[in-house]
C-alpha cells in the first residue's frame, strides 16, 4: 500500500453503538445498533477518498465503497443506495454481518480506526430508500436450474434472472438464504433483514421449490431432461466435521450446526448448566453466545491453540468475552465422560509447536498434562464441509474450507453445462455465485466460456 493518509485525518472512529452486554444476553434481539444519520455523515467523512481505494480492491464483490461512502459523506443516501444495490443483491444482510474484508484494507486503518464502511452500508439502506426492487429488463427463452439458495445461488439466480433468464430453484430446506438464515444468530442478523434483500428480487423471474433434495428426489443430470438448460449448483457446507473420540456419541453431546439449526428453527434442544463448545471459529463462537441466550449458567470455548491462532472474527471474540464467555486456550479434548449422559471433558494441555502447513503454529501435546472437566452439554464445532455424496463424477473437490470446488475461475464442471461455486463467507460465495452466473450466461449465449474481470478471491 503506499497511499498515506493526507490532510486532517479524523483517526478515531465514530462509535458503533450497541446494547449493552448484560442487556443484549437476555434476548436473541440484534446487539448493534444503527447510526444515526448526523454520526453516518460523519463517519462517512474520515474516508479521503483514495486516488487507488484498497478497500474496493478487497471486496470480494468488488462493491463501491468508495463512492457510496462520499455519497453519504454529502447526505445523499438515496444515491449511495443506488451505489450499494448496484452490486449487492445481498446488502442488507452485508451491512450487518460482512466479515468486512475491506476494513483492514483502508488506509486510515494505518493511523487509527479503518472506516466502518461495513456499519454504514446499513445506514445507507435504512436512510435511502432500501426498498427498492430489481426490476425485469427482458426476457429471454432459455431456463437455468440453481441448486441451493444460500449466496452463491441467490447471487447466481440474480444476475441470471436480470439477464432475462428463467430461474428455477430448488432448495431443501423450508427455509431460503442457506447457512445464513438457518445458522446466523438473531442476535447478529435478524430474519427480517434476509427477508429485505428478498423483497428486492421480487419483480424478477424466480421459482422457488423448496424441500426438493437434489441427489435425492431428483438427480442433477434430470433437470437437463425437465428443460433447463444450464445447472448452477451451491450446496454450502453442510456436512459436519466429527470429533473421533470415545464418548462422542454420547446424549447431550451435541453437533454445532445441527444444534443452530434446531434452535433457530424453534425447537430448542434442552441445555443448561456449564457447556463446554469444541473449537476455535466463528461456529463454535456463535454457539457459545446462542447458548448464553438459551440461560446455561457457564459457556466455556475450549481451543486447541492460542488466541492468535483463533480462526473466529475478532469482533465475534470480543463480543462474546464481553458477554460472559470463558475460553481456555491449549487444551484438546481426548475423551467424553459420562455414564449415561456426558458430565466431563477429558482435554489434553497442548502447547504450540512449528508452523503447520496453515501458517500457524502446530498445536502439540504436553506429554501426562490432562485437565478433567466436569460439564453438563459438550457442542462439537470443529468444521463442516460440503457433501459431495448428492453430485458424483462431476470433477469436483473441496478445499481446506470445506467448500466444492469447481474450475476457480469459470465455475464450470467436468459436465458441460453444469457450474458449481460456494465460499467461507457471504461475500466470498456472492462473488462465486456471480462468477458462476457470467460464465452460465455466456455458455447460454453460446461464447467461450472464458474468465470474467473480477479475479477469484
Ligand atoms: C454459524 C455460522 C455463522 C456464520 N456467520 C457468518 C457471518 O457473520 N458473516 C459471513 O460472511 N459469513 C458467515 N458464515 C458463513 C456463511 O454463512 C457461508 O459462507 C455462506 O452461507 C455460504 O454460502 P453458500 O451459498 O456457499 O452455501 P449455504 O449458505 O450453505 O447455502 C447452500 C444451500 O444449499 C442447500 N442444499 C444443500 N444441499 C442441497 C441439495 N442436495 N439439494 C438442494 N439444496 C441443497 C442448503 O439447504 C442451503 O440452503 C457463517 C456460517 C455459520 C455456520
Ligand atoms: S474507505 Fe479507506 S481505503 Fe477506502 S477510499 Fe476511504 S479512506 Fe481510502
Ligand atoms: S460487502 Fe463486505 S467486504 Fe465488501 S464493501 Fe461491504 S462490508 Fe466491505
Amino acid at each position: 500500500m503506499d497511499e498515506k493518509p493526507r490532510g486532517r485525518l479524523k483517526p478515531d472512529r465514530v462509535p458503533i453503538p450497541s446494547i449493552k452486554p448484560a442487556e443484549r444476553i437476555s434476548s436473541f434481539d440484534e446487539c448493534l445498533l444503527l447510526y444515526t444519520k448526523e454520526q453516518a455523515i460523519e463517519e462517512a467523512q474520515r474516508c479521503i477518498q483514495c486516488a487507488r481505494p484498497w478497500c474496493v480492491e478487497a471486496c470480494p464483490i468488488d462493491q463501491d465503497c468508495r463512492l457510496y461512502l462520499k455519497q453519504i459523506a454529502e447526505g445523499d443516501f438515496e444515491g449511495a443506495v443506488g451505489t450499494i444495490l448496484k452490486d449487492n443483491p445481498m446488502a442488507s444482510c452485508l451491512g450487518k454481518v460482512c466479515y468486512s474484508y475491506c476494513e483492514p484494507a483502508c488506509v486510515i486503518g494505518k493511523r487509527g480506526d479503518p472506516v466502518a464502511i461495513r456499519h454504514l452500508k446499513w445506514a445507507a439502506l435504512a436512510y435511502g430508500n432500501g426498498s427498492r426492487t430489481y426490476e425485469l429488463e427482458w426476457i429471454r427463452d432459455k431456463a437455468v436450474a440453481i441448486v441451493g439458495f444460500g449466496p452463491a445461488g441467490l447471487t447466481a439466480a440474480w444476475v441470471l434472472a436480470r439477464r432475462g433468464y428463467a430461474v428455477t430453484v430448488f432448495e431443501s430446506s423450508h427455509k431460503l438464504g442457506g447457512l445464513v438464515t438457518q445458522t446466523i444468530p438473531p442476535y447478529r442478523l435478524s430474519p427480517e433483514t434476509f427477508g429485505e434483500d428478498m423483497r428486492r428480487l421480487e419483480h424478477l423471474k424466480i421459482e422457488f421449490r423448496q424441500g426438493v433434495r437434489v441427489g435425492d428426489d431428483l438427480d442433477v443430470k434430470d433437470l437437463f431432461d425437465m428443460g433447463y438448460a444450464a445447472i448452477f449448483i451451491g450446496i454450502g457446507t453442510h456436512k459436519p466435521g466429527t470429533l473421533n473420540v470415545p464418548g462422542n456419541d454420547l446424549p447431550g453431546v451435541y453437533i454445532a450446526l445441527d444444534f443452530l439449526k434446531s434452535v433457530f428453527d424453534g425447537d430448542r434442544p434442552p441445555i443448561g448448566g456449564t457447556v463446554a463448545i469444541i473449537g476455535g471459529g466463528d461456529v463454535a463462537v456463535d454457539c457459545s453466545r446462542t447458548v448464553l441466550r438459551l440461560g446455561v449458567d457457564k459457556s466455556i470455548i475450549l481451543y486447541r491453540r492460542t488466541r492468535d491462532e483463533m480462526p473466529a472474527f475478532d469482533e465475534e471474540v470480543e463480543d462474546a468475552l464481553a458477554e460472559g464467555v470463558e475460553v481456555r486456550y491449549l487444551v484438546s479434548p481426548i475423551e467424553f465422560r459420562g455414564r449415561d449422559v456426558v458430565e466431563s471433558v477429558v482435554c489434553q494441555k497442548m502447547e504450540l509447536g512449528p508452523l503447520d502447513e496453515s501458517g500457524r503454529r502446530r498445536p502439540v501435546p504436553v506429554k501426562g498434562e490432562e485437565i478433567v472437566l466436569p460439564v453438563d452439554h459438550v457442542i462439537v464445532a470443529i468444521g463442516q464441509k460440503a457433501d459431495l455424496s448428492v453430485i458424483p463424477d462431476m470433477g469436483l473437490r473441496i478445499d481446506k474450507d470445506g467448500i466444492v470446488v469447481a474450475n476457480p475461475e469459470t465455475c464450470e464442471t467436468s459436465i458441460e453445462g453444469i457450474f458449481a461455486g460456494g465460499g467461507r463467507s457471504i461475500v466470498h460465495a456472492m462473488a462465486t455465485g456471480r462468477r458462476a452466473a457470467e460464465s452460465i450466461a455466456k455458455y447460454l449465449e453460446g461464447k467461450a466460456v472464458t474468465p470474467t474481470a473480477a479475479s477469484p478471491q
